[in-house]
């Protein structure tokens, strides 16, 4: 059977919606800890690398070209807190109070789901535990090839799973003392860990937590479809995927979060060996000012302006100029071959959302990002007091610790366009590295010509 691949093209309509519940207290992970700046928080502000929990699986499902919406399912105490943290986004994300229970937080997702979009086009959704926030890049992607191949109506959905690498005990009930005594041994090759996110038949999870609305205690969805008797395919998992709990959690999921793209790296080291190559890439746009006022958008933040810009997007000239320097690391096209300006969709699109696909395209090549630096040319406005926000807004679009993100500016002395003040230009370079591929020349030329 020929597998079918997710498409490619960022002109296709995408068939998946995304739900991530978020709705527990979570407040017992660091419950041990001292530190009332953390404890006072639930789990999903806290930070982890450049990001807080939360925003590390809304990045990824908003950014990703499967996902047409997604269901933010919150406590109701949240809700407003949760507006600063949502960047603008063309993936529209709806906010939906949770209930008591985490099945009946995802009914309600789904409820939200079926009356805020529109879901005549979406044929899957993925049901995700903000608890796990280091989604795979690639992972989406498998679990939808995994359930197309496999199409027969008693099968819904697909789920990541982690095998045991340890032995797997049970106890013995009956025995009443303090201590516990070893009951029997399983077979662990029929038993594995069930992660998040999980994909299913829109059509198909809707009914069954509409079916089984009246018996809680389902504590994931993947159980539903068991009981009523579906089949769910189970992919291989992954151990970043693990699920934030307690303080040891927290401390191997923030050495994760720091190194970015760990299982691009990884799998291409299967391949490649430990060889990497440097590469560098440099990008320059300019955009024009408009003579009417109002905010205008530059290295990611958004400022006050006498004039704004005219663009398709939002205009960051900034941002643009670093997704060409990293599609020109990998010699991979421009951003204009990737978001054309004659395309509806990317009308005001959020530029981050462009930086962000950057990232991912730099992720799925198994490359890392080692350093940028941007240049902004431009009498006004003046850069100086807005560097560090820059440079803050820009490490965390990219999982870049702000030592490696560079924000600088000149003038061009009155000179140009750019010393008439008619637009801003800015240019952008960027190291990256990525796995040695073979084509990579190791030898020399055998025939002596350079
Ligand atoms: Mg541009």
């Amino acid at each position: 059977m020929q597998k079918k691949s997710p498409p490619s093209d960022v002109n296709f309509v995408p068939s998946c919606a995304a739900i991530i519940v978020a709705a527990g207290s979570g407040t017992r992970a660091l419950a041990g800890d001292t530190s009332a700046s953390i404890t006072a928080l639930t789990k999903q502000f806290w930070q982890l690398g450049t990001k807080t929990v939360l925003e590390h699986s809304l990045d990824y499902f908003t950014a990703h070209r499967l996902i047409a919406a997604v269901i933010l399912v919150l406590p109701k105490c949240q809700i407003s807190r949760i507006n600063d943290l949502i960047m603008p986004t063309p993936t529209p994300v709806h906010l939906v109070v949770g209930g008591a229970t985490r099945q009946e937080s995802v009914r309600a997702g789904l409820n939200a789901l079926e009356a805020s979009v529109d879901t005549d086009s979406i044929a899957h959704v993925a049901i995700h535990d903000a608890a796990r926030p280091l989604i795979p890049t690639n992972l989406l992607d498998r679990l939808l090839t995994a359930l197309e191949v496999e199409k027969d109506d008693k099968t819904v959905g697909a789920i990541p799973v982690l095998s045991f690498a340890d032995s797997i005990k049970t106890f013995d009930q009956n025995h009443t003392n303090k201590s516990k005594i070893i009951d029997s041994s399983l077979n662990r090759s029929k038993i594995a860990i069930a992660q998040t996110p999980q994909l299913f038949n829109l059509r198909a999870i809707t009914s069954l937590h509409r079916e089984f609305a009246d018996q809680l205690g389902f504590t994931d969805d993947c159980s539903l479809a068991e009981k009523a008797g579906f089949n769910i395919l189970a992919i291989d998992g992954a151990k970043q995927l693990m699920k934030l709990t307690d303080n040891d959690d927290y401390i191997m999921l923030e050495q994760w979060a720091t190194r970015t793209n760990t299982t691009f790296l990884s799998a291409n080291k299967a391949k490649t060996g430990n060889m990497t190559e440097t590469r560098h890439g440099t990008g320059f746009d300019v955009h024009k000012f408009d003579h009417e006022s109002g905010p205008i958008w530059l290295g990611g933040i958004k400022l006050d302006s006498d004039r704004r810009i005219l663009a398709h997007s939002d205009g960051d000239v900034g941002l643009h100029a670093l997704c060409d320097a990293i599609f020109g690391a990998l010699a991979d096209g421009d951003i204009g071959s990737h978001f054309p300006p004659s395309e509806p969709q990317w009308k005001n699109a959020s530029s981050a959302v462009f930086l962000t696909f950057a990232i991912r395209r730099l992720a799925e090549r198994g490359g890392a990002l080692i350093h940028l630096d941007l240049t902004f040319i431009c009498e006004n406005p003046k850069i100086g007091p807005h560097r560090n926000a820059m440079r803050a807004r820009i490490s965390k679009i990219c999982g870049l610790s702000i030592d490696r993100v560079s924000v600088k500016a000149t003038t061009s002395e009155g000179l140009g366009f750019t010393g008439r003040g008619e637009g801003i230009a800015a240019q952008a370079s960027v190291s990256i590295t990525l796995p040695a591929l073979p084509g990579m020349s190791t030898q020399p030329n055998q025939d002596g010509q350079g």
